[in-house]
């Protein structure tokens, strides 16, 4: 078969159980087209051939057995934020470029328990700070709908696979919309789980009160099978929740849209950089969804002139305070011939550490520091708090919230958006993390340049079943998720 690529996980899921196909073919087949397209994507950081096939093998002959699971042998991608026992993982920073992780973080040990195959380690932002994936140490990896365009940032390289069709699914993070922004851009879906749902154990801490890894697919389905694997509580995280966790494929039609309650909160859609296709995307798509029964809202989201400045203080506090364990001595990049020791501090860091990075850790530093700690640090807790009660109480009135994911479409690679304005456009994204909800972003359109817009919906806690059964509602009425980038056509 030559068209591997273009099934859905179900579709995989399917062939493989009645041996259409087996593992190792499908393994093969993206290998091919990792071989062939990825030069132009630039996505991949490292390709785990022999790994690939080896656990390939196992999972057909596991299947041989009769002890096979709905994703045994399916082939899967992982951020470079995720630590794989054996492989390198450098979170896209020069100062991890030699790590070879001894253990694997819980979401791969998930995956290798449920049989997914590892295709390799997808390209993010450094240390997923960034909105672009420019600020990786490896270069910058293109969109697959534009490649003169950013993927988005940080989980850049794991959309870009998925919309190359270079893995069906990819593993993501998102500390303030690194999950839903890139599948925004590339046309994808993708789910923030509540914080708590995913076990962080052993991915590269950036801001451990707002990190959290979920799943980024084609469809709220295909993000529905990873989400069954990934979600669980971990004796490993003391943040993950011992909450049980429910069957997100079986539960995709639990919701259904009569009557259900969406909340358009009136600031979002006057924000200044709000581009007037996407804004028209989102606005069809809300109309969509009322079509098909949903009752939209209109609600106050008052808080939303704080966002910005509230996660760009305690993203970077808690990043500086993370990132203090690389100092050249226990692992990581380390200068050559140091004078001294602060000498080699000094350097190993200024060496190791890209521009965004070095700016994010003086930022929080300085937020952290005895004179300035409760004039920023503990004034951006306080507003934190009350950003979470403008959404408790928007979800007294209504089920979920509607938002475009991004106010614009995907930037053009090099546009070089000074830091200020990049961070301006997580504004619809960061509040989620913040307040530590779950959201989804879903494909609902193009904009002149047949650039993709993605509308996100934010439910409340522990609402992601719901979430992605209203997405999926969405995309058995609407076509945009099976929409593919040209290059995505092309065959091994
Ligand atoms: N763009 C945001 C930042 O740079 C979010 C990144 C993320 O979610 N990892 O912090």
């Amino acid at each position: 078969m030559t068209d591997l690529h273009r099934l859905s996980i179900r579709e995989i899921s399917e062939g493989l159980a009645a041996a259409k196909f087996s593992s190792r073919e499908l393994t093969e087949h993206y290998l091919k087209r990792i071989a062939k397209i990825d030069p132009q994507v630039r996505s991949y950081v490292t390709v785990t051939n022999d790994v690939a096939l080896a656990q390939a093998d196992s999972a057909d002959a596991l299947r041989q057995a009769g002890q096979a699971t709905a994703l045994t042998g399916i082939p899967v991608a992982h951020k470079d934020i995720f630590c794989t026992q054996g492989i390198k993982t450098s979170a896209g920073s020069k100062m991890l470029d030699n790590f070879i992780s001894p253990y694997d973080a819980t979401v791969v040990a998930q995956g290798k328990n449920a049989g997914l195959v590892t295709l390799g380690k997808v390209n993010m932002d450094e240390f997923a700070m960034g909105s672009t994936s420019e600020s990786s140490f490896y270069g910058a990896t293109k969109n697959p709908w534009a490649l003169d365009h950013v993927p988005g940032g940080s989980s850049g390289g794991s959309a870009a696979v998925v919309a190359a069709d270079l893995a069906p699914f990819a593993t993501g993070t998102d500390t303030g919309g690194s999950i839903r922004q890139p599948a925004s851009f590339c046309g994808l879906t993708g789910l923030k789980p509540t914080y708590g749902r995913v076990s962080r154990y052993g991915i590269i801490a950036y801001a451990s009160s707002l990190d959290q890894a979920g799943p980024m697919a084609r469809s709220a389905e295909d993000c529905a099978y990873l989400m069954n694997v990934m979600a669980g509580h971990d004796a490993k995280d003391s943040t993950s929740m011992d909450k049980a966790v429910e069957d997100y494929v079986a539960n995709l039609n639990a919701t259904t849209l009569k009557g259900l309650r969406i909340g358009i909160p009136k600031q979002y859609f006057n924000v200044a950089g709000l581009d007037a296709a996407v804004k028209a995307r989102v606005e069809e798509s809300l109309k969509k969804l009322e079509e098909l029964g949903a009752v939209l809202v209109e609600i106050d989201l008052n808080m939303t002139e704080s966002y910005v400045p509230t996660y760009y203080l305690i993203a970077p506090a808690e990043a500086s305070s993370n990132l203090s364990r690389y100092d050249g001595v226990r692992y990581g990049y380390r200068a050559e011939n140091p004078q001294d020791i602060l000498d080699l501090y000094k350097r190993s860091r200024s060496e190791g550490f890209g521009a965004e990075v070095q700016r994010r850790i003086l930022i929080g530093t300085y937020a952290l520091s005895a004179g300035y700690y409760d004039a920023y640090y503990v004034k951006a807790q306080k507003v934190r708090r009350l950003i979470q009660q403008d959404f408790l109480k928007a979800f007294e009135q209504v089920d979920v919230i509607a938002a475009p994911t991004a106010p614009t479409t995907a930037y053009k690679i090099g546009a070089s958006l000074d830091p200020v304005e990049m961070y301006l456009g997580d504004i619809y994204t960061i509040a989620v993390n913040l307040a530590g909800l779950p959201a989804i972003s879903a494909p609902v359109g193009f904009d002149q340049d047949h650039l993709p817009v993605g509308l996100q919906l934010i439910g409340n806690y522990w609402s992601e079943s719901q979430l992605l059964s209203v997405v999926h509602q969405y995309q058995q009425a609407t076509d945009w998720h099976t929409q593919r980038a040209a290059i995505a056509e092309e065959n091994a």
